[in-house]
C-alpha cells in the first residue's frame, strides 16, 4: 500500500472527514481534520486549502490525499454531518479563511 493510500485511510478511520451542512440552502463545506489544523476541500473543483495541494498539482498534477479522502469517504459514507443553519454561512467562511 502506498503512503497516501494509509494516510487516506487513516483519515477515513478516523472520522477526521466532516461535512458542514447549512440548511435550508444544503450548501456543503467539506473539512478534514489535520495535525495541525483544519483543511478545507472542495470536492467539485478538486481543490483543498493545505499546503500540499500546490506542490503535488505543479509536481504531479495530482491533487493532494485530502481531496481522495473526500472521494472515498462519500464512496464508503464514512463522515461526519454537522448541521448548520444558512445565517451561520458567513461567519463559518470567514472562520476557515482566517485559519488557512
Ligand atoms: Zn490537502
Amino acid at each position: 500500500m502506498s503512503v497516501n493510500e494509509d494516510r487516506i485511510n487513516s483519515i477515513i478511520d478516523e472520522r477526521r472527514v466532516k461535512l458542514h451542512l447549512f440548511k435550508p440552502s444544503k450548501r456543503e463545506i467539506w473539512t478534514i481534520i489535520g495535525k495541525e489544523k483544519e483543511h478545507w476541500i472542495d470536492p467539485n473543483s478538486n481543490f483543498c486549502s493545505c499546503s500540499g495541494y500546490y506542490f503535488g498539482m505543479i509536481k504531479n498534477k495530482n491533487p493532494c490525499y485530502h481531496v481522495k479522502s473526500i472521494s472515498k469517504a462519500k464512496k464508503e459514507n464514512k463522515f461526519e454531518i454537522i448541521e448548520f443553519a444558512d445565517d451561520e454561512y458567513e461567519s463559518f467562511i470567514s472562520g476557515i479563511v482566517s485559519n488557512l
